[in-house]
């Protein structure tokens, strides 16, 4: 298992190992392709593990056997959802299945991945589940986001943010895929260090519809041009595209607010973060993000997804307008 960057969310894991307060419950924010999952991996060892000295050990049968993703104690209720989406009626039967004690050992480790696009009903009723936490049971949750994660059940987890790697650590990690040094500058530009993101983007290439609907949306912000927004998001699919355009457009208006206030450097999108910032003030840029995100944590509870795209316009346009009106 090649572990890259991550250096803050490691040696917060680090500390918890070392004093012996290693937290029942783990959230591991960042952006999607940042590698949380192999960081939920690592962290199941780290619960697992029955070697001496250093956790995880990686040599231990309980470490190999997590890192394989066979371990019967460690389990992913996101793989058994119907249709890959967390349901209440799957949840609830996946929960009861979590009350009898482990198969192997002492612990059981279940890893929630994407707990950001659990409904409020699923959150509601894990919430039940994690405030009357069983010895046996630990958990590690992954999310892009914290923001559409409820408070109650953020008062219940550690959050930990896995951070992106560096630019030699990026180039090593995309070389061992056969890309060259040059292809690796450029995506590192567009990708600010995740390699996930820049994995998926060269071997996706132009399906990545959300990606160009994303960035053409942005232009058309730039350009105020609200009819170029909306044959962008027209493209948009299904509920899972608009969700990770908007899971974009939220990075790009985060970045362009840091940038204009000069407290951050637009390395990710950066053509897209500096036009943002050049055509709305700080203000207009904020609404944007906030409207941005209350969108992104709607995208899965909408029935229609071309009216929704539509109206994600609109919504944006008009928050621009509002702060510019102030
Ligand atoms: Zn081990």
């Amino acid at each position: 298992m090649e572990i890259y960057g991550k250096k803050r969310a490691l040696a917060a894991l680090g500390r918890f190992a070392q004093s012996g307060r290693f937290p029942h419950a783990l959230l591991l924010t960042g952006d999607s392709g940042i590698g949380k999952r192999v960081l939920a991996d690592y962290t199941a060892m780290m619960y697992m593990c029955t070697g001496e000295g250093r956790k995880p050990c990686m040599r231990c049968n309980e470490c190999r056997r997590t890192e394989q993703h066979i371990h019967p104690d460690v389990v992913y209720p996101l793989s058994v959802m119907e249709k890959g989406k967390y349901n209440a009626d799957d949840l609830r039967s996946f929960i009861a299945g979590c009350y009898i004690k482990p198969n192997d050992g002492d612990i059981r480790v279940c890893v929630f991945e994407a707990l950001d696009s659990m409904s409020v009903i699923c959150q509601n009723t894990l919430l039940k589940f994690i405030e009357e936490p069983l010895d046996f049971n630990r958990y590690i949750f992954t999310a892009d986001r914290k923001e559409p994660v409820l408070q109650t059940v953020l008062s219940r987890v550690t959050a930990v943010t896995v951070d992106a790697c560096d630019e030699k650590e990026f180039a090593a990690a995309l070389s061992g895929h056969g890309i060259d040094a040059s292809r690796a500058e450029e995506l590192f530009a567009r990708f600010g260090g995740n390699i996930g993101a820049a994995l998926k983007f060269e071997e996706n290439g132009d399906d990545m519809q959300y990606y160009h609907a994303a960035v053409k949306a942005c232009d058309a912000l730039a350009d105020k041009k609200e009819l170029d927004c909306l044959l962008a998001v027209s493209s948009l699919k299904t509920r899972e595209e608009v969700f990770a355009a908007l899971g974009i457009l939220t990075d790009i208006f985060a970045q362009a607010a840091a940038y204009k206030s000069g407290k951050g450097t637009a390395e990710k999108y950066m053509d897209r973060t500096k036009r943002i910032a050049s055509a709305y003030s700080l203000a207009a840029i904020t609404k944007m993000y906030d409207e941005a995100l209350r969108l992104y944590g709607m995208s899965f509870t909408n029935p229609n997804v071309k009216l929704f795209a539509a109206e994600c316009c609109g919504a944006l346009f008009d928050a621009a307008e509002s702060a510019n009106r102030r």
